[in-house]
């Protein structure tokens, strides 16, 4: 499944192309994806300026002069390819190969710039978990309603994220895990994100939301590494981006900048530990952390 930095670098990859431009033609080569695409979902597209191209959580958003808003979501193996009168490229740095198949393409959006330069968008998606809905406005669709705040930006400070774990009985990686508390944020980010502010995932959640300055430190110390390591992680992506279709095709650059995830046995990177890398299960999720380091 992609995760947050994966969703945004794709956000920005298609954001030169359809921002501004206007949809000619929708082919839906199929009647459904995860689900059925919407009703008239050709018709409700066609003649429309796409406006902007925004991201919630793992969802993208394109706004549609008029309305309504498409809902997109990858799924565990969607991508789009963009083919242009310049060449072709697929946006996006996945942790997990792509497929470039054509008997996945499965939409396919012929756009034109305000220059009037001819593009086709093609979502392409082999398992089909990913799907594509209409709303009516930003955050109205029943998916995105009940998101909780973005990791990206400089909403979530420690203030914030105190007030979030205050009470929680439950063990810290999986508070941070609840889409309704912080929205988009997956697995490999939080062992990430855990392991730079130094805090285990088996603690209790509420521990960093007591009163005290032991505890507050906690709280800004964690809010920070979870801003960081999104934000290292869509800056890694993005450079990447120009000259992706000139590097060998290996998608698989992200795990490269991880410093517990998937490195089971591996001595911890922090300086100052001896540390070793574990991997636990839980909620039958993977777990990487050092629990020497990690308290
Ligand atoms: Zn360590």
């Amino acid at each position: 499944m992609p995760e947050l930095p994966e969703v945004e670098t794709v956000r920005r990859g298609l954001q030169p192309v359809l921002e501004g431009a206007t949809i000619a033609l929708v082919e839906a080569r199929r009647p459904d994806l995860r689900f059925p695409f919407p009703e008239k979902f050709s018709q409700r597209l066609t003649g429309k300026t796409i406006t902007a191209l925004g991201r919630r959580a793992k969802y993208l958003t394109m706004d549609l002069e008029g309305g309504p808003v498409l809902i997109c979501h990858l799924g565990m193996s969607g991508s789009f390819r963009i083919e242009t009168a310049d060449g072709n490229d697929m946006p996006g740095v996945f942790q997990h190969d792509r497929s470039k198949s054509s008997n996945h393409d499965h939409v396919v959006f012929h756009v034109v710039s305000p220059a009037g330069a001819r593009s086709r968008v093609i979502f392409n998606d082999p398992r089909r978990f990913g799907f594509m809905l209409f709303a009516e406005g930003p955050d109205v669709h029943p998916m995105l309603a009940g998101l909780g705040v973005e990791p990206t930006g400089n909403t979530l400070d420690g203030a914030l994220l105190a007030s979030l774990m205050k009470g929680r009985r439950s063990p810290l990686k999986a508070a941070l895990l609840d889409q309704r508390l912080i929205a988009g944020l997956g697995n490999i980010y939080v062992s990430e994100a855990l392991w730079r502010a130094s805090l285990s995932p088996l603690r209790e959640a509420g521990t960093i939301a007591r009163p005290g300055k032991k505890a507050q430190a906690q709280s800004e110390h964690l809010a920070e590494a979870i801003r960081s390591v999104i934000s290292d992680a869509i800056a890694a992506g993005g450079s990447s981006l120009r000259d992706y279709m000139q590097t060998d095709g290996s998608l698989g650059y992200f795990q490269h900048s991880f410093a517990v995830y998937d490195r089971e046995g591996e001595a911890c990177s922090k300086p100052g530990c001896s540390g070793h890398i574990e991997r636990i299960v839980q909620s039958g999720r993977s777990t990487f952390y050092c629990r020497t380091c990690q308290r």
